[in-house]
C-alpha cells in the first residue's frame, strides 16, 4: 500500500525525522483557517499517490490564508496523472539552500536493502538519473548489519551530502524496518537557509504482507483508485484491473489471467481487463464478474478461460449457468474449459445452449474467436 504524503510526514516525524509543520483538509473553505494557524503563509500541496506533483501544478504558495483558501479550492478535484485530488496538506513553507534525494528500496534479487542518494534532488531527479548516473549513489545495505552511524555516513558522502544528513539517513532506514515498508523516499531532503535538515515531501510504499503486525494500518482501506467499474468490482472483493481492451476476460488463477491477456493481445485484441476469479469460482464470483465486465461499454466480448485443477470444470460450468440466470448477457461470450471434468463442463455449457454463449476447447482458438467476435461488435 502506498501512503499519502501527509501519511508519510507522520511516519517520519514519529522516527524524529524533522519535518515542516502542516495541516491537511478535504475543504477549501479549511484551508483559510488552517493557513492561519500556520502563520499565514503556507504551501498548498495536492495528496495524491503519484509523482509530480509540483511540475502538475499540485504544490502552490499563498501569500496568507485568504490565497490559501482560493488555491486549495483550485487543487482540490484537480487531476493528477489519473488521480482526483480529495485532500490538500499546508504546510508552513521553509526557505530551501539546497535540495538533496534520499531513499531506501528492497533490492529483492540482491537479498539486500539498496539506498539511492544525490546531492541533486528535487523536480529534476528522474532526468538527473538519467543523464548523469554517477551524480547519484547506490549503495547496498546488508539488513543484517542495518544502517549503523557509519554506513550513514558512508551513503551521505557517497552522494556528496554534508554530514548532518547522516541521522536523517539513519532515522529513514529506521522507518524502513520497523514500519515494515519496502521503499521510503525523501525528494527533496533539504538543508534550509539555518541550516536544517528537513524532509519536505515523502513517499512510503508498505509491505502489504507485514499488515496483519502493523495495527495502524489495519484498518486503513487500500484504496481502489477512481476508476467507477474498479470500485465496482473491489466492492464485490473481485481481483479486477481496467485495462483499454475490447475483449472482457474472467480466468481462474492470476498466472493463467496474464497469459490470457497475452493470447487475446496475440489475436489482434486488446484486453479490457484483468479480472482473477481464484480458486472457487463459485456461481456468486462467475456472477459479479460478468456483470462488472458486462457493464464496461467498451467491452464487445468475453472470454472466460478456465483450467480446472482443483476447482473442476464441471462446478465452474454450473457457476456460468446460474450466473446467467442472474446476469442479462448482452454480449458474446467464448469459454474454453480444460482440465478437471473439462467434458463433463462442455455437456453442461451445452445443454443450456445458451445462444449467446459458445465453446471453443483450445485457449488459442477460443482467444482468437472472442478477439474477432470484438473486432466485429
Ligand atoms: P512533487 O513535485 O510531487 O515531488 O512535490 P514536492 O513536495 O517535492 O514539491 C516540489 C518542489 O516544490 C520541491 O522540490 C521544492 O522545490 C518546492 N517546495 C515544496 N515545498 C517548499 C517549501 O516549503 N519551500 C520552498 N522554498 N519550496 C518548496
Ligand atoms: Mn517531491
Amino acid at each position: 500500500m502506498d501512503l499519502y504524503e501527509h501519511e508519510a510526514r507522520e511516519l517520519f516525524a514519529d522516527h524524529g525525522i524533522a519535518v515542516p509543520e502542516a495541516e491537511v483538509v478535504s475543504l477549501a473553505k479549511e484551508a483559510g483557517p488552517a493557513a492561519e494557524r500556520l502563520g499565514g503563509r503556507v504551501v498548498v500541496k495536492a495528496q495524491v499517490k503519484t509523482g509530480g506533483r509540483g511540475k502538475a501544478g499540485g504544490v502552490k504558495f499563498a501569500a496568507d490564508a485568504a490565497a490559501a483558501q482560493l488555491t486549495a479550492r483550485q487543487i482540490l478535484g484537480m487531476d493528477i496523472k489519473g488521480h482526483t485530488v480529495r485532500k490538500v496538506m499546508l504546510a508552513r513553507p521553509v526557505d530551501i539552500e539546497a535540495e538533496y534525494y534520499v531513499s531506501f528500496v528492497l533490492d529483492r534479487a540482491a537479498g539486500a536493502f539498496l539506498a539511492i542518494a544525490s546531492a541533486e534532488g528535487g523536480m529534476e531527479i528522474e532526468e538527473v538519473a538519467a543523464t548523469r548516473p554517477e551524480a547519484v549513489a547506490r549503495i547496498l545495505v546488508d539488513p543484517a548489519e542495518g544502517v549503523t552511524p557509519a554506513k550513514a555516513a558512508e551513503i551521505a558522502e557517497a552522494a556528496g551530502l554534508p554530514a548532518a544528513t547522516a541521522p536523517v539517513i539513519q532515522a529513514l532506514y529506521q522507518v524502513l524496518v520497523r514500519e515494515d515498508a519496502v521503499l521510503v523516499e525523501v525528494n527533496p531532503l533539504v538543508r534550509t537557509t539555518d541550516g536544517l535538515i528537513i524532509a519536505l515531501d515523502g513517499k512510503i510504499t508498505l509491505d502489504d504482507n507485514a499488515r496483519f503486525r502493523q495495527a495502524r494500518w489495519g484498518d486503513t482501506e487500500t484504496d481502489p483508485g477512481d476508476d467507477p467499474l474498479e470500485v465496482a468490482a473491489a466492492a464485490k472483493g473481485l481481483n479486477y484491473v481496467k485495462l483499454d481492451g475490447g475483449v472482457g476476460v474472467i480466468g481462474n488463477g492470476a498466472g493463467l489471467v496474464m497469459s490470457t491477456l497475452d493470447v487475446v493481445a496475440g489475436c489482434g485484441a486488446e484486453p479490457a481487463n484483468f479480472l482473477d476469479i481464484g480458486g472457487g469460482a463459485s456461481a456468486q464470483v462467475m456472477a459479479d464478474g460478468l456483470s462488472v465486465i458486462l457493464s464496461d461499454p467498451d467491452v464487445k466480448s468475453v472470454f472466460v478461460n478456465v483450467f480446472g485443477g482443483i476447482t473442476a470444470c464441471d462446478a465452474v460450468a454450473e457457476g456460468i449457468v446460474q450466473a446467467l440466470e442472474s446476469v442479462q448477457l448482452t454480449k458474446p461470450l467464448v469459454v474454453r474449459l480444460d482440465g478437471n471434468s473439462a467434458a463433463r463442463g462442455r455437456e453442461i455449457l451445452e445443454d443450456r445452449a445458451h445462444p449467446l454463449v459458445q465453446q471453443v476447447t483450445t485457449m488459442d482458438g477460443a482467444a482468437r474467436q472472442a478477439a474477432v467476435l470484438a473486432n466485429a461488435g
